[in-house]
C-alpha cells in the first residue's frame, strides 16, 4: 500500500470507523469485494486510508466517541474522500436526525428519522429495488434493516440507488453514500464494489 492506495487493482484502501458497532463485518465484506482495509480509531489512522465506512451501531454512542477528538479530522477527511455510512453511519452523515443527543456530521443533504423503521423488535429483511447505476437492475438487493433510520427529506443533489417499495433507502450525493440497511450482513458484495468504484 502506498499513500492510502491499494496495489490491488487501484481500489482505495478503505478505513472502517472502529469506535463501536459492526465494523468487523464490513472488513470481511471488503475482503470479499477484493479490497484492503484498516480499522480507524484515531485521526492518525486516517492517513493510511483513502475512503471510509462508518458502520452500523449506536449513533448516540458514536456521537460521544466522535466528540472525543475525532469529529474535526473525520469531517475534513470525509469532505475530501469517498465515505459510506450504513444505518447508524447514515444517521451520522445526515443533516438532521430528529434526536438532540446526536450531532451528525452534516455531510449529506438528507434528514432522517432515527429508528424510523421501528425498534429492535421491528427489525426485518426485504427485497430492494435498485437503480441502473448499481448494475444488474433486474436483480433485487436483499436489505437487512435493524432499527433502521428512515429518510424523511431528500435534497436536490441527492440521487437514489435503492428503494424499499417507494421509499429511498440507499442514496448518494457526490462521494457520500448512505444506506439505512446492512449490506455487510449479506453475501451480496454489489454495494461494497460500487463504493470502491466511487472516485472523488
Ligand atoms: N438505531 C440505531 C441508532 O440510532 C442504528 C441501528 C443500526 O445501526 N443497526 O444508532
Amino acid at each position: 500500500m502506498v499513500g492510502g492506495r491499494s496495489a490491488n487493482g487501484g481500489w482505495p484502501v478503505v478505513g472502517v470507523l472502529a469506535l463501536q458497532g459492526d465494523y468487523a463485518r464490513h472488513r470481511a465484506a471488503l475482503v470479499a469485494a477484493g479490497a484492503d482495509s484498516r480499522d480507524v480509531r484515531t485521526a492518525e489512522d486516517l492517513k493510511d486510508v483513502s475512503a471510509l465506512i462508518i458502520p452500523g451501531g449506536e449513533s448516540t454512542t458514536m456521537t460521544l466517541l466522535l466528540d472525543a477528538g475525532l469529529r474535526e479530522p473525520l469531517g475534513e477527511f470525509c469532505r475530501a474522500h469517498p465515505v459510506w455510512g450504513t444505518c447508524a453511519g447514515m444517521i451520522l452523515l445526515a443533516k438532521s436526525s430528529g434526536d438532540s443527543r446526536i450531532r451528525p456530521l452534516e455531510l449529506m443533504d438528507v434528514a432522517v428519522n432515527r429508528n424510523g423503521f421501528g425498534r429492535q423488535v421491528h427489525s426485518f429483511e426485504a427485497e430492494l429495488r435498485v437503480s441502473e447505476e448499481l448494475g444488474e437492475r433486474e436483480r433485487s438487493l436483499h436489505g437487512v434493516f435493524i432499527r433502521a433510520p428512515r429518510i424523511t427529506k431528500l435534497g436536490e443533489a441527492v440521487r437514489v440507488l435503492a428503494w424499499l417499495g417507494d421509499e429511498p433507502v440507499c442514496v448518494r450525493q457526490g462521494t457520500v453514500l448512505a444506506s439505512s440497511f446492512h449490506p455487510e450482513l449479506t453475501d451480496d458484495a454489489r454495494l461494497h464494489r460500487y463504493f470502491l468504484s466511487m472516485r472523488g
